[in-house]
């Protein structure tokens, strides 16, 4: 892959190029409130554009904005543990359906009210 000086491979690797950074900011201007909180019947602004299947497992889903969600800081906090915990024991294809219905996810991550 080109690279421009200065600019670390690992960033473009990563996906993290300028369509991504046009993507994410229309996908929070459409998506202004926290997918995670939502589902969880609170109102909280989203501050980061969440992959649910996570770029370094699914790197031709990064660009795919039914791979998307909006996130507050403390749900994405709760997304990324919830996502290592399917990567630990191999049930990444679960994580969309995790995402989407809480009663569906491990006990451990349901939000309290949930379980
Ligand atoms: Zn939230």
């Amino acid at each position: 892959m080109k690279q421009r000086d200065g600019a670390r491979g690992s960033r473009h690797e990563r996906g993290y190029d300028a369509r991504w950074t046009r993507l994410r900011d229309r996908f929070l201007r459409e998506n202004p409130l926290c997918a995670e909180c939502l589902r969880c019947n609170r109102d909280q602004v989203a501050d980061v554009v969440d992959h649910i299947q996570p770029v370094r497992d699914f790197p031709d889903k990064r660009l795919l904005k039914s791979n998307l969600q909006a996130l507050c800081v403390a749900c994405h906090a709760g997304k990324t543990a919830m996502e290592q915990y399917a990567r630990e024991i191999d049930l990444l294809d679960e994580l969309p359906i995790w995402v989407a219905d809480i009663s569906a996810r491990p006990l451990r991550f349901r939000p309290s009210g949930f379980r």
